[in-house]
């Protein structure tokens, strides 16, 4: 069976955040600059060790968290020395770090310059005070207005913004404002996620008084519009680009390219098999220079997995998937396997086949969920 050639794709994980945000369940938390330095450490021998192995050029590198931009220069730099010493990258890779307000400096960000990073995703979720707080976040929007445009002088001209809907308190007219803000300014990209209330964390024992099913469905369902009169297309289920500016990391995923995830917690896909880095801190510490030996929860997919993977990870983009590449993928035309279920939603009109592609139609969008289920064989 073939699988798409192409170069690799790094996820660099930095554990680090000034302190949780109430709704946050990531793999982070506050850290000391001992505990950041011993950490950077442990990833580089970790990065040395899988470099020796890995001889295909680095695509794309997304640096995410946890807030990437907490550690001071000198440590930061260490780790980015490292990895342009360890691994070759595509002249045109993308490399992104993603980065808190309240974080950020000039040197910072010339540092970052310097290393070739060239993308920074900036996490908001909202432009406005009271939420922000009510979110537990660290910053304010003054403080989010001084990092954009200081990544702006420092030259970056490729720039996400995360928003947060569905939050507490929010009504439907709050958000779409929200939006406007946001786009007004004019960042390249827009990631935009519904609050999820997640298990163990402060907002999940707490009394919210969160939008019903019907304004949260609204408040997705008008994204796109509204992005759409500031030049900006939706490319996948929560993502907003101008044109070829969409995040081609996550695209990545999405088509199941080869990827490496380095660092605590860290997932990665090589060829059939997933695995997962330990999470646990210490184990991390001791062990990442023998990455075998802290490697948790390794999978080796079937071809019946990596079909489903296939269809439910394309279809999260508005282009879908390609019939010609399920069929050099799997020997096996995709009408074959999921004859049965893409006439179905085909007859529903939630699903749209043109030319090669199949996709989601708008009303396929808005119930991807249930849609992609029916995918796993
Ligand atoms: S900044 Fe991001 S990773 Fe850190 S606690 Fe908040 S949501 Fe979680």
């Amino acid at each position: 069976m073939g699988r798409k050639k192409n170069g690799l794709e790094l996820y660099l994980h930095i554990p680090f955040c000034i302190k949780k945000c109430d709704y946050c369940d990531f793999l982070s938390g506050p850290s000391t600059r001992a505990g950041q330095e011993s950490y950077i450490y442990a990833l580089l021998r970790e990065i040395e060790a899988v470099s020796k192995l890995e001889k295909r050029p680095v695509d794309t590198v997304f640096i995410g968290g946890g807030t990437p931009s907490v550690p001071e220069c000198d440590v930061m730099e260490k780790l980015l020395q490292g990895l342009q010493e360890n691994f070759r990258f595509s002249p045109d890779a993308e490399i992104t770090i993603e980065a808190n307000p309240g974080t950020l400096t000039p040197q910072k960000l010339a540092l970052y310059r310097k290393y070739g990073i060239n993308r920074i995703s900036i996490g908001l979720q909202s432009p406005k005070d009271e939420e922000l707080k009510m979110l537990g976040r660290i910053h304010n929007y003054e403080q989010f207005l001084e990092s954009y445009q200081m990544a702006r002088a420092a030259g970056f001209s490729n720039l996400n913004i995360d928003l947060m809907f569905a939050i507490p308190g929010q009504s439907y007219e709050g958000w779409i404002e929200n939006l406007r803000m946001v786009a007004e300014l004019g960042p390249e990209h827009i990631s935009a996620y519904s609050l999820i209330v997640e298990e163990g964390t402060p907002f999940s024992r707490r009394k919210l008084d969160l939008p019903d099913e019907d304004t949260e469905y609204r408040m997705y369902e008008d994204v796109a519009k509204v992005l759409g009169e500031y030049g900006y297309h939706q490319y996948e289920i929560s993502n907003y680009a101008k044109e070829n500016r969409e995040c081609r990391h996550n695209e990545g995923y999405w088509q199941r390219k080869d990827y490496l995830g380095l660092g605590l917690g860290a997932a990665s896909l090589t060829g059939n098999v997933r695995f997962t880095n330990t999470t646990d801190m210490q184990e991390y510490l001791e062990k990442s220079g023998t990455p075998e030996l802290m490697r948790k929860d390794r999978e080796f997919l079937t071809q019946e997995d990596e079909m489903a993977e296939f269809m439910f990870l394309g279809l999260r983009m508005t282009d879908g998937v390609s019939k010609t590449e399920f069929q050099e993928y799997f020997g096996t035309a995709v009408e074959k396997i999921y004859g049965e279920v893409l006439d179905k939603y085909k007859r529903q009109g939630m699903l749209v086949e043109k030319d090669d592609r199949i996709f989601l139609s708008r009303t396929g969008i808005l119930v991807s969920n249930a849609v992609m289920a029916d995918f796993l064989l």
